[in-house]
This record gives structure tokens, sequence and C-alpha cells, in this order.
């Protein structure tokens, strides 16, 4: 197994692109989905069964873990991975993006950010350095640079000073992060919808030098026609032999439009929240497992689907456990939806192998326009 941390790019159709990073603690297939484990734990899923969808990776929220158990602690007991079970590679967040839409009292100083804890009102103070300390002490495989995402709407000129405020804390995330054979820093490119700034922190970013590199500020409510708009081109300032990820990506069609354009790496709770939701992702659109239609339906949720939950339950029955409230129903739903989206990623990456891309990517709507299965 490889010591170092490398990106292998091994086809591309169109500006779409397929290869391997490759970690000492094994390799990613890109374009690659990684489950959300906010805590620690992919909710409702054994990390075994996380790993039997398919997943090469999964995040982790610096966030969440800086507050409880704690970064320390998690160190104490051996890191990340032996904490929580999972042994190959973790993305740990930097924690801004979640300072920013969860603690409260937030003082944001060129220093860094000052906040209360949302769980018990603690205060806290995390910086770049902080933040690369954090991401340290967790054991961290891929660790994302400090940034700040600004709220929108926003106008462009508040958009750029955050913007450069965010190249001045890549520095300085790079400058604390030091030389670490086989971990890797990802910087991550802001400035909103503007083609300008996107391109102005493309450079920045790239005068510093990153292991990789996120397209960050997307996917925070400026709907897919703007984030698509800024896929068209943003991906394109970045340099090629590294992998380009988009932060907190997103429904399946979102999935294939940024694949499309040219992105390796996304993450994104939906297909694990929404399992707890009791909706499911299929070949054919969402289903609502709470609607009554489903609760005489002997047939499976997909029955193209390998996964336990459409090998050996019914619609009823899963119906049937999402009404009663029992555990399982989460644990069913959660396990479809991440192996729809592992298989989705399986899909994306063979065509694009095979340099059929357009032809999979027409499938993959013309199956969606049809909608959900007639009922009974
Ligand atoms: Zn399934």
């Amino acid at each position: 197994m490889s010591q170092k941390f490398s990106f292998a790019l091994h086809a591309t159709d169109g500006a779409a692109r397929t290869g391997v990073i490759s970690t000492p603690r094994g390799e990613i297939r890109t374009p690659a989905f990684m489950p959300v484990g906010t805590a620690a734990t992919v909710k409702a899923m054994m990390p075994e069964s996380v790993r039997a969808t398919g997943a090469d990776i999964i995040l982790g929220n610096t966030y969440h873990l800086m507050l409880r158990p704690t970064a320390e602690r998690i160190d104490r007991l051996g890191g990340l991975h032996k904490f929580m079970n999972w042994e190959r590679p973790i993305l740990t967040d930097s924690g801004g993006f979640q300072v920013m839409s969860l603690a409260s009292l937030r003082k944001l100083t060129e220093e860094g950010v000052r906040f209360s804890s949302h769980i018990d009102g603690s205060k806290h103070m995390l910086t770049p350095e902080r933040s690369m300390e954090i991401q340290k002490l967790l054991g961290s495989d891929i660790v994302m640079a400090f940034d700040e995402c600004p709220a929108l709407p926003a106008t462009d000129d508040e958009v750029a000073k955050s913007m450069r405020l965010s190249m001045r804390w890549a520095q300085r995330s790079r400058d604390a992060f030091g030389d670490r054979p086989g971990h890797a820093l990802f910087g991550i490119m802001q400035g909103g919808v503007t083609r300008e700034l996107r391109e102005e922190s493309a450079e920045a970013l790239t005068r510093i030098g990153f292991d990789g590199y996120a397209v960050g500020g997307l996917a925070v409510g400026e709907g897919q026609e703007a984030m698509f708009g800024v896929l068209d081109y943003a991906p394109g300032f970045l340099p090629e032999d590294k992998p380009r990820y988009l932060m907190g990506v997103g429904k399946p069609d979102d999935i294939v439009g940024a694949v499309e354009r040219g992105i390796d790496m996304m993450d994104c709770v939906l297909p694990s929240r929404s399992g707890r939701t009791g909706q499911a992702w299929t070949r054919r659109g969402q289903v609502n497992i709470k609607n009554a239609r489903h609760q005489d339906d002997p047939r499976p949720l997909d029955e193209a689907c390998t996964c336990p939950a459409c090998r050996n339950y019914s619609r009823a029955y899963l119906h049937h456990v999402f009404r009663a409230g029992e555990m399982i129903s989460g644990m069913l739903l959660t396990w479809h939806n991440l192996h729809y989206y592992q298989e989705l990623m399986q899909g994306l990456r063979d065509a694009i192998a095979a340099g059929s891309l357009k032809q999979f990517v027409a499938d993959f709507h013309a199956q969606r326009a049809m909608g959900d299965i007639e009922p009974l």
C-alpha cells in the first residue's frame, strides 16, 4: 500500500474525470461519494455496513468532535479511526462552516472565530492553527483548510472580503499543517457566484500549493442552476493533477451534474438523513415510504437493488416499521440510500472510463423521469 498521498487520473470524458487517490489507509476511487459521520458515526450504520455499500472514505465534522467528545480525548483513545472502528480514509472538515451555521454568539476577526457551543454554551476559539491542531489530533487523512463561507445573500463586496480573508487563512492553514507524509491538506476556493473572484481565489490557493482543492461556498441555498453555472468554469481554474472536492453536495442529480463538470469528490448528509425520515432514493427518483400506498405492497423498494433492504424486505414492511417508529426503519433506509449513492458513483466511474458518460447521464434522467413504480 502507498505510504504517500497521491492522485492518479485514469480517464476523462468531456470535463468528467475518473481516477484513484492513494493514501496509506487505502485507495479512494473517484468520482467518490463520502458518507457523513458527523459525531464519529454514520448514523444508523455499523462501519462495516458503510464499507459494504462501497464507500472508500467517510467524512467527520471537526466542529462536533471538538465539542464532544473533544479532539484531545479522541487522541488519547488512539485517534478517530480506532475510536469509531473505521480503518479506511477519513476526511475532516475545518469546522468553519458549522461554526457559522450552528454556534451562537459568534465573533469573527482576522484571528479566527470566537463562539459558544450549541451543546452547553462553553466558549471556544477556532483559528486556522487550532483547526489544523484538532484535525491532526483526530488523525484525519485529508485535512481541510480553515475558511469562512459568507452567509447568503451577500453583496459582491462582502463575498470578495470574505474570500480574501479565507485566502489569508489558507496560507496560515498551510503553515500550521507543516509536513506530514501520508496526510493531505486541501485548500478551499471561495468567491460566491462571481467568476473573477473564483479565479482570484484559485490563483491564491495554487500559489500556496495544496494536495487537493475544494470548491466551497456552493450548495448553500443558491440553487442548482447557479451552482452548475459556477461549476461550468470553476474546476477549470484548479490544477488538473489534483483532486477537486465539491463540499456538501448533494441530491443524485446534483452529483451527476457536478461529475459531468469535473468534480472528483463529494459529501452530503442527504442519503443518511433522509433514510431516517422515511425518504428513499432510487433509480426512479424519490420514494416516500410513509405513504399509505405502500402498506400492502409486497414488492421491494427497488427490485434491481442488491442492498439488504431491497433483497430481504417489502415496501409493506418498510412502511410498517417506519410508522411504528422502529429503529430498523432508519437502518434499512439509510443502508439502501448509501448503497444507491455508491452504485451511482460506480456507474459514473465506469461510464467515464468507457467514454459513455453522455449515454449514462441520459439513461439516469430518463429513468428518474418515469417516477416510482405504479401502485398495485
Ligand atoms: Zn436497496
